[in-house]
């Protein structure tokens, strides 16, 4: 049985791929230091045989006993209020974290992915975004500390690949969104939803006129687990290119929900990206892979989890503590 190591298992994405590797049976080995993920996400598979969990830091030193296969590294902080409150730990689990893991990587003789993002990308120039471009970033900007530590991220993976030969993957994963999406983190899938549901007005910010493309997960996911077992390893563009206006997707959100809230405007953060569409020729050509999923779906589905939500969780505003 083949061993895999997943970092930020207890987040979004990280309790969607422990779902798939047990599925396909693997023995997976799930860290995570929870500081933004939640065990709910993964307490479900707590009892099976091929599961254990690892309540770790990987900005320390990481320890897996025995055989390692894989390693898929998705421990990171991935919302920018969350980055605003925990830069530092962004910035450490991009470096440090992606440096023990890839050592670990090396002296299992494991194969690693490492989850890189858009937002290499920056406020992007080219339009849509393709692996060739170079980004547009401010370092020092509030988004610089997530932006940077994955550029640096995917800096330091090639040059495991190319000074000692480690089998490397680089995932550049865009906006994604389903279900297990934390209601409270800022983002604007889980944020419009909850909001459409506690019967608050959508908060739009600046015109609504920047652009996103929303994944479903398992789109996302399945486009991993092909990356993963591909012979690629320079940077592939995983998302879906069905582009929309954030003032369009408000519209959206109200018609899916039947509410009938209004959407009001906020000041548009510092460094917002106005345009953000992945161009994936690469992920077709290469993984024979593409998004499925249709917004209306997937939103549905996400909806759907979000109501299955207790009252509390509903109301509760974010008040963890990320000391
Ligand atoms: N956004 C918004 N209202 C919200 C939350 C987000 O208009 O309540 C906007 C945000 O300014 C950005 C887009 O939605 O332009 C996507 O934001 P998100 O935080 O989900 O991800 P990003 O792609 O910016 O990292």
């Amino acid at each position: 049985m083949k061993r895999i190591l997943i970092t930020g298992a207890a987040g979004f994405l990280g309790s969607h791929l422990c779902d798939r590797f047990i599925k396909e049976n693997f023995y997976v080995i799930a860290m995570d230091n929870l500081i933004t993920g939640d065990l709910k996400n993964i307490e479900h598979l707590f009892k099976h045989k091929n599961f254990e969990f690892c309540h770790h830091d990987v900005s320390k030193f990481v320890h897996v006993s025995g055989d390692l296969d894989y390693i898929l590294h998705f421990a990171s902080p991935a919302s920018p209020i969350d980055y605003l409150k925990i830069p530092i730990r962004t910035l450490k689990v991009g470096s440090l974290g992606t440096h023990n893991l890839l050592g670990l990587a090396k002296e299992k003789g494991a194969r690693i992915l490492i989850a890189s993002t858009s937002e290499v990308y920056g406020d992007p120039l080219v339009h849509p975004q393709t692996e060739d471009y170079y980004g547009n970033v401010n370092t020092i900007g509030p988004r610089g500390v997530y932006d940077e530590a994955k550029r640096f991220q995917e800096s330091i993976t090639m040059a495991y690949h190319t000074c000692h030969g480690l089998q490397t993957r680089i995932a550049r994963i865009f906006n994604t969104y389903g279900p297990r999406m934390r209601l409270n983190d800022g983002r604007v899938v889980p944020a419009f939803i909850g909001q459409a549901l506690r019967g608050e007005d959508l908060t739009v910010f600046g015109e609504g006129l920047q652009t996103r493309s929303f994944c479903y997960v398992d789109d996302l996911i399945e486009g991993i687990y092909r990356l993963l077992f591909s012979d690629y390893v320079y940077p592939v563009n995983i998302g879906n290119p069905d582009e929309i206006t954030i003032k369009d997707f408000a519209e959206e959100i109200i018609k899916l929900t039947g509410t009938d809230q209004k959407v009001i405007y906020k000041p548009l953060p510092v460094n917002d990206p106005l345009q953000r569409q992945p161009d994936i020729s690469r992920a077709r050509e290469i993984l024979d892979w593409e998004p499925k999923m249709g917004r209306e779906e997937g939103m549905k589905n996400t909806l759907d989890y979000f109501k299955s939500l207790s009252e509390e969780e509903l109301y509760k505003s974010e008040h963890r503590d990320f000391s």
